[in-house]
């Protein structure tokens, strides 16, 4: 038999969440094999990347056997998916196999995506095909190119098995990621929803030793994790609408504790600005366009608020006015990471009073003008170096309100302290070359499933250092071609 690596596993959640999970192994599959490894971060978590890149890796990423010491299980947790309430989501086919300590001693979850059908799976068959698992591994990849908190793919394993979507039978695969953890907010409703107080603040403490390590034992400390949880995703989902970047299914069972990105299904990156953007082809109400998602974080926190009320304070109208508070705190908090965004985007430095009004205003040029979000700010480095030809280029009609706004601009800009050579090349450190633009995305995926991985190497190559230019690589930097059409994503998984 194959002899596995050592994984030197420590599963706190198995060992501290009893009731918290199913037990549970990965199903046999008939050909397990590697795809795709990931060797930088093997190498991070302190794993041998040559042992796991062949017969070992596959049969452990798939599922098929698990390495001493893991402690393979289906995590509990519910969810409002789409506003509606669901008591039981859960692990429905994936596994955590356990956590191991990376080089830096931070504790990181391996998982399976795609492992095989769970206590959890309702109508589900617990699989996964091969596009959606390349999609959330590269899309993975490129937010943390990005600079942007996220799980990550760890390996990409096809299992030999033919699966079958409304689309056709697929090729089915397997995808291991890793996460800082997997606790999200529907993790917390699930016992709240049982009426389970005790498990739900053992699961609470347990989340404050993980995340929130500093309030350990302190008084108030339910209320001071809310406030932290609130502050990453203010932080996190000012990320992504300053990258543009729509998630797509910011279900409470999609929102992780951690302020990491979690389950890259029907997202997708905008091209030109709009708000209203929405690529998911079951969100017909628009619920997680783009430009709500700020709402929608706000939202969601609020249902974590809900679960932490009764360890918040004793009085339940005390709790209720500290939770409130918390939750009304988004607002502020995400213009002000947003903010901090767009002033590296836009150059400054310097935080002066009419910022907001500025980054807005460029945004405002962009609307209705078909520009691309992401060339729109490469470009706008080129008029910081004075040559706002190629900016001018990109709009539909680059009318008087773009003139105007640039010379605002640029009157602001003169106030920072650094030269323009210098302003622009830190815009170009903020400003990305290169995004999973929807068409190459789709392009490498078929290209995969039909046995060829060069586009999804190459593509993946660019994205994980996303803001230097690199030789041959001008198709990538354009937006899709009018003959793509309107992009819808399907949750397909
Ligand atoms: P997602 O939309 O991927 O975040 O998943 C929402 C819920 O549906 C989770 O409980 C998943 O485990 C479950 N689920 C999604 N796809 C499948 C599948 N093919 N088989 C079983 N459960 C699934
Ligand atoms: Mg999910």
């Amino acid at each position: 038999m194959t002899k596995l690596p050592d994984f030197a596993f420590d599963n706190s959640y198995h060992r501290e969440l009893s009731g918290a999970y199913a037990q549970w192994q990965g199903d046999k599959v008939p050909a397990p094999q590697m795809l795709r490894l990931n060797v930088a971060l093997a190498e991070e978590l302190g794993l041998d990347a040559d042992d796991l890149a062949g017969e070992a890796g596959a049969l452990v990423f798939s599922g098929v056997r698990a390495p001493t010491g893991a402690a393979p299980l289906a995590m509990a947790y519910a969810g409002h998916q789409f506003g509606g309430f669901s008591p039981q989501l859960g692990d429905g086919r994936a596994i955590l196999v356990g956590e191991v300590l990376d080089r830096f001693g931070r504790r990181r979850d391996i998982h399976l995506k795609g492992s095989g059908r769970t206590p959890f799976s309702r109508g589900g068959d617990g699989k996964a095909a091969l596009a959606p698992v390349l999609r959330e591994y590269l899309i993975g990849e490129a937010m943390y190119g990005l600079g942007i908190p996220t799980t990550r793919a760890l390996a990409a394993v096809t299992t030999g098995e033919k699966i079958h979507r409304d689309t056709g039978a697929k090729d089915g695969a397997v995808l291991a990621r890793v996460a800082s953890s997997h606790l999200r907010v529907g993790s917390f409703q699930f016992f709240a929803a049982r009426g389970d107080a005790e498990m739900l603040r053992k699961l609470a403490d347990y989340a404050i030793a993980r995340h929130d390590p500093d309030l350990v034992g302190t008084e108030g400390r339910y209320l001071a994790f809310l406030k932290s949880v609130t502050a990453r995703q203010a932080e996190l989902v000012a990320q992504w609408v300053n990258v543009g970047f729509v998630h797509g299914v910011m279900n409470t069972d999609n929102m992780t504790i951690s302020g990491e990105t979690i389950d890259y299904g029907p997202c997708a990156f905008i091209d030109s600005y709009s708000p209203k953007a929405c690529f998911s082809s079951i969100d017909q109400q628009g619920r997680y366009a783009f430009g709500n998602q700020p709402n929608i974080a706000a939202w969601n926190l609020a249902r974590l608020a809900e679960c932490l009320l009764g360890f918040i304070d004793a009085d339940d109208d005390k709790a209720i006015a500290l939770a409130t508070e918390v939750i009304n705190s988004f607002p502020a908090l995400y213009q002000a990471a947003w903010l901090k965004g767009a002033r590296k985007k836009l150059g400054l430095t310097l935080e002066e009073e009419g910022d907001l009004a500025l980054a807005n205003g460029f945004l405002m040029t962009l609307q209705g003008q078909n520009v691309d979000y992401t060339q729109a700010f490469r470009a706008l480095a080129g008029a910081v170096r004075g040559d706002s030809a190629p900016l001018r280029a990109l709009y539909d009609d680059p009318a008087q309100e773009l003139d105007t706004w640039l010379a605002a601009y640029l009157k602001r800009s003169a106030n920072e302290s650094t030269t323009p050579e210098a302003r622009a090349d830190a815009m170009d450190a903020a400003n990305p070359l290169y995004i999973p633009r929807n068409h190459m995305v789709e392009e490498a995926l078929k290209a995969a499933e039909e046995g060829d991985m060069v586009p999804f190497d190459t593509l993946l190559k660019l994205l994980q250092t996303p803001f230097m230019a690199q030789p041959n690589a001008e198709a990538y930097t354009h937006p899709a071609p009018e003959s793509f059409g309107p992009y819808k994503t399907f949750c397909g998984t």
